[in-house]
Parts: structure tokens; sequence; C-alpha cells
């Protein structure tokens, strides 16, 4: 069996990283089976559309790392379909659905409904007063072939529902989750043609996953429940039906499913925080899956040859921040500098840390300045809260366990050496950084934690921090001195 996936997004605006997962996981299992994972939009809810929805996903997708072989790609800035078995958009599917929901009309399977929106709603009042589960009463089924053709003609407002057969078990077979039994007595006639002559997305997907050949159904357990009722319209269809795998929710800490209030949750809010696509990638794959060890971190490469559909979990998995950042910070680290310092520069000129041009004419510099912290990094946008200490030399010292230490006696010695050795210094480079301390315990007898500690707080104004050398390289001469200057003003 050729194995074809989708992916089948509603572009409500934003990119869920449940989502993100969903689609990893169908691109996965595409690539390790040689198959073709397709991208298919379903916006056939016309009030939840969102200009530019699209686009934003098809970019979230990208910068995800997880590209489609077939349906709607954005080519320079143009939505396209890619692929035979298009449109891949369902709003430029509407007459392929009337003819799908003809051949159900044909043969019993759906029937025209004219009920107002006032009667289900009462109906399903009664019903639930009455304790039971809220469905429609196919009332509309007795009218005559006659009758309807007529209210049809006229204009009528209706839709189209299906006709489930009275307590029928209904299987299926879900890869992950085992034998689902469900009887037709839990569910409705679901309306599979809306009055504005939409299908509803359950009549929808399955005509579009029958029309595109798609092997396995591959998306969040929120659907499980529906699935019966795609699999009866399979039947009702005689088509052969795919393979299903519903995915477990993504949770917050409180075991309660991700949602936007408690944090970021969207797949841009991560690229805008300068999360590398690698590191999020390899974190939201393991929530919901693991492999047969305990590997943690994976490359795109090894996560198609490990992952197996039949290793997802049946429970819901947590989405774990600190663990994100984990893996992040290491990406970071093994990312070239240039790399982290060209995505540093937004967020600095973006803080007004530095111009754009500023940027260009002294990436060394400020290479140097992202090397201080490169590898202390949870996601890059950290680095503005980092930079201050190069940016500003009249350092505010607040900390009392900095200022005492710049009040021990042999301080003001010790500033002073510093300092001529730093007048004198041709080059601030890291030899000078690291030769300067050994060279200052030689001559004055100053070492260790009395040596290293004050000078961290003249230079930083704190007491813990990156390595000095390099901090002494980034500063340079002029900064240094000013330093000096400015920790006098502390001691007493
Ligand atoms: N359009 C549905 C969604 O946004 C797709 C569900 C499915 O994959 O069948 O989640």
């Amino acid at each position: 069996m050729d194995v074809r996936v989708r992916f089948a997004p509603s572009p409500t605006g934003f990119v869920h990283i449940g989502s993100l997962r969903t689609a990893l996981y169908n691109y996965l299992s595409a690539k390790q089976k040689n198959g073709k994972y397709i991208l298919r939009v379903e916006d056939t809810d016309r009030n939840r559309k969102v200009e530019g929805a699209i686009e934003g996903m098809l970019n979230a997708m990208e910068w995800g790392l997880v590209p489609h072989d077939e349906g709607v790609k954005l080519v320079e800035g143009q939505l396209l379909d890619v692929g035979d078995l298009g449109p891949y958009t369902q709003s430029e599917r509407l007459p392929i659905y009337k003819e799908y929901i003809n051949t159900l009309l044909n043969n019993g399977s759906a029937y025209h409904c004219f009920c107002s929106k006032e009667r289900i709603d009462e109906l399903r009042e009664e019903q639930k007063n009455k304790g039971l589960t809220p469905k429609y009463d196919k009332i509309c089924l007795q009218l005559s072939k006659e009758e309807i053709d007529t209210r049809v003609k006229v204009g009528e407002p209706h839709v189209i529902r299906l006709n489930l057969p009275a307590n029928t078990d209904i299987k299926f077979k879900d890869i992950v989750r085992g034998e689902v039994v469900v009887n037709t007595e839990d569910l409705d006639d679901q309306v599979l043609m809306k009055s504005d002559g939409f299908p509803t997305y359950h009549f929808a997907v399955v005509v579009d996953d029958h029309l595109m050949k798609i092997s396995h159904i591959i998306r969040g357990e929120e659907w499980l429940i529906s699935t019966p009722k795609h699999i009866f319209l399979y039947e009702a269809f005689g088509w052969e039906k795919p393979e299903y795998v519903h995915l477990p929710n993504i949770l917050n800490a409180d075991k309660k499913k991700l949602s936007k209030r408690q944090g970021d949750v969207a797949v841009e809010d991560f690229m805008k925080k300068g999360y590398l696509p690698e590191a999020l990638i390899n974190y939201i794959a393991l929530v919901g899956w693991s492999p047969e060890d305990n590997q943690e971190i994976f490359t795109m490469e090894e996560l198609i040859e490990k992952f197996s559909l039949e290793r997802i979990s049946k429970s819901g998995g947590v989405f774990d921040v600190n663990k994100l950042n984990w893996v992040n910070a290491h990406y970071i680290k093994e990312s070239t500098l240039e790399k982290i310092t060209d995505m540093a520069i937004p967020y600095l000129v973006g803080k007004g840390y530095i111009t754009k041009e500023q940027a260009t004419e002294n990436y060394e510099w400020i290479k140097d300045m992202v090397s201080v912290f490169k590898d202390r990094l949870s996601f890059v946008a950290e680095i503005v809260d980092e930079v201050n200490i190069f940016l500003n030399n009249d350092i505010i010292i607040e900390d009392n366990e900095a200022i005492a230490l710049l009040n021990c006696e042999h301080v003001p010695k010790l500033l002073r050496v510093l300092g001529e050795k730093i007048e004198n210094a041709e080059e601030i480079d890291l030899q000078f950084g690291k030769k300067i301390f050994k060279e200052i315990q030689k001559e004055t007898g100053i070492k260790g934690p009395k040596l290293f500690k004050p000078a961290r707080v003249v230079f930083t104004g704190k007491t813990h921090g990156p390595d000095m050398p390099l901090v002494m390289k980034v500063l340079g001469k002029d900064n240094l001195l000013a330093r000096i200057e400015n920790a006098k003003k502390y001691i007493n």
C-alpha cells in the first residue's frame, strides 16, 4: 500500500504546537515509508475565516521544517496547488461535494432536512430535560420526494443530514487505541451539507481523504468521537477505509489541555522568541511518542528512522517548557556563532541597543558579545536581558556582596595595577585577558577570588557571570578604564 498521509488544518490565525506535532507525525510517517505527505486546507467554516491565516500557517509549517509534498503551497507570496489530486482547499471543491452528496441522497444514506434552528433548539432542550442524548428526530425523513423537490426548488433553506440506522454498532480500529465501538443510538444524524451550500467538516473530510487516496489518518484525539460517523460514510459510499491514529492531547503541567491562557502555545510564539525549529520539533516529537531507548536529542533523520505510530501513547503528554528550553539550549550551543549572532541582531535592533547599520559595521564585535552568552541562552530573545552589561559604563552596583568586595583593603591597589596594564595594552584580546591576571598575581601577590571577584564586579557590576577575558575583549580599553573609574565611587 502506498502511504499517503495528510495534515488538514482549519486556518484560525495561529498554529497551536499540537498542530505542528500532528504535522510532524504525519511527515515522519510518510518519510519513513517513502510515502507522500499532503497539506489540505479545511476552510468550510466560513464564520471562522481569518484573513492571512493560510499564509501564516504555511509559514509556520515551513519554519517548522515539515515540508509537504502535495497540497497548498506558498510560492513567492502566492497560494498555489502542487499535486494532481487538487484543489487542496475545501472551499474550492464545492462541485465535488455536490456530486458526492447526491450519491448519498440517492442511496438513502442522507436526507434533506428543512427544520428551523428554533425547532432543533427546542427539540434538544426537551431531550436534555428528559435526560436523553440530544439528537435530531428524523422528522424530515417522512417527507415525500415531491414535497422535497418543490421545497428545494422554491429555495427553502435546508441542510442535508446523514441517515444513521437505529441501534447499530459502528466499529473501527485505531492503531494506538485498538478497537473502538460506538452504537448509533449515541450518535446524531450529522449535518453533511449546510444551508449555505458548504459541506460540514465531517462530510468534506471523508470525500477528500478518499479522493486524495489517504492511507492513514493521523490527527488529534478530539476527532475520535467523530470517527464513527466517518466510518459510516465510507461504508455508505462503499469505499475502502483508511487506517486511523488519534494522537493524545498535549497537556499543561496541571494535566489540563494546553491552552493559550497558560502561556505560549502557538508555533508563532516560539518563532518570535528565537527558538530553533530543530529544537521545537525534537521536543514535541517526544510529547506523546517515546523511542525504545532513552534518547532525547534527535536529528530529523533519526526521528524519521525511529518514529513509529505503535509507540504513540494513549494518554496525554505534558508540555514542559523547561524541558523544551533545555533542548533548545542544547541546539543553540551546537549552532555556529554566526547563526546565533544573525538571529540575535534583530532583537538587539528591536530593543534599540544597536542600529541595523551598526550591526553590519560592528558585526565582529557583536559576534564577540553574543559569544559571551551563547552557551547560556534558553532562547535567543533572552540575549536582550543579558547584553546590557556591555552597554553602559556607569554601572550601578547594588548587590551588598559586590560592594563589600570592592571595599576590601587590597582593592585600591588592584584597581591601580589593572588600570595601568589596560592603559598600556596594545590590544585587549583574549590572550590579554588571560595574561593580565597571571601578571598581577605575580607582581602583587593578590590571587584567586581576591583577584577575580572584585575585577568582575568592576567590569560587570555582578559577582557572577560570563568568562572574564571574553568580557574584557568585548568591552575594550576605553570602557574598561571608564568602569575602573566608576567602581571607585563605591569605595569608602
Ligand atoms: N480540520 C480539522 C482540524 O483543524 C482536521 C481534522 C482531521 O485531521 O481530520 O483539526
